[in-house]
């Protein structure tokens, strides 16, 4: 058993937050469309967090992305951030073989999958704060 962490006020994750942000995304992965079923599971997708949770990231889907397990670690990693309009920036310092090209750098430049809702697009401040705080180094040319 662990002791009670008193000193630590960790703030507990909106249990809600993964479907409504899935909901909005319409359950694919906003990069690449994966939406692998199995019977009537989702397999693979997740719920991102722009600003990241340990972060004091809120829970909201403006602060949220549908994104597959591999473009999570991605975006988590910092590989990739967002540019105006939602437009994907891969860093020059991310790359790789031919797979790369086809898991990542055919992404760049393209906008992002639109949430159905207006007022659930990625929100700026969360951006900023993605692309000064967890991006690595630039962006490749457009
Ligand atoms: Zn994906």
């Amino acid at each position: 058993m662990y002791g009670d962490d008193t000193s630590v006020t960790r703030r507990r994750r909106d249990p809600e937050f993964r479907g409504a942000v899935l909901t909005a995304y319409q359950y694919r992965c906003a990069l690449c469309d994966l939406d692998l079923r199995i019977g009537n599971i989702t397999i693979g997708l997740e719920a991102a967090h722009i600003k990241w949770h340990q972060a004091s990231g809120p829970d909201v889907v403006e602060n949220g992305i549908a994104l597959c397990c591999l473009h999570h670690k991605l975006f988590d990693i910092g590989a990739f951030t967002l540019g105006d309009d939602r437009r994907v920036l891969v860093s020059e310092k991310a790359h790789g073989s031919q797979r790369f090209d086809e898991i990542l750098l055919r992404h760049h430049g393209e906008q992002l999958n639109a949430p159905v809702r207006k007022e659930h697009h990625p929100a700026q401040p969360f951006v900023d704060w993605h692309r000064e705080q967890v991006f690595k180094g630039c962006a490749r040319p457009l």
